[in-house]
């Protein structure tokens, strides 16, 4: 095993070790570039996971999609929940329900357009 002395009491102790185990000191670890990486992961992982809370989760080429849809002043998240209730709401898949906001952005509608259409005649 690897020992390096501790910068306190110069005993020598092993790399790994957490602290000295003579007088205690915590040891540095070389893990800050990992600990940044492990943020990123884990916020990227909370993102996803306010998609995952819900059964149908948007594969990438919708996310995309919905970053094309999102209004102005709203989040992606705000998007993809709306549209997922929309989705269940009218009881048709996540899929039919961006392919239609798609269409209704194309002709400068916005999703609440197509949400009083789906309310008044539910398209199919
Ligand atoms: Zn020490």
């Amino acid at each position: 095993m690897a020992l390096i002395k501790c910068p306190e009491c110069q005993s020598e102790i092993s790399k790994s070790a957490a602290s000295c185990p003579k007088c205690g000191k915590p040891l540095k670890k070389k893990s800050s570039g990992l600990g940044c990486l492990l943020a990123l992961i884990l916020s990227a992982l909370v993102v996803w996971g306010i998609y995952e809370s819900e059964k149908e989760s948007p594969t990438s080429s919708q996310i995309e999609q919905m970053q094309k849809l999102k209004e102005p002043g709203q989040s992606l998240t705000d998007t993809a929940r709306r549209l997922r209730r929309m989705s269940k709401r009218f009881n048709m898949s996540l899929e039919k329900i961006v392919a239609l906001d798609m269409f209704y952005h194309e002709q400068g509608l916005t999703l609440d357009d197509l949400e009083k259409d789906l309310l008044l005649k539910n398209i199919k």
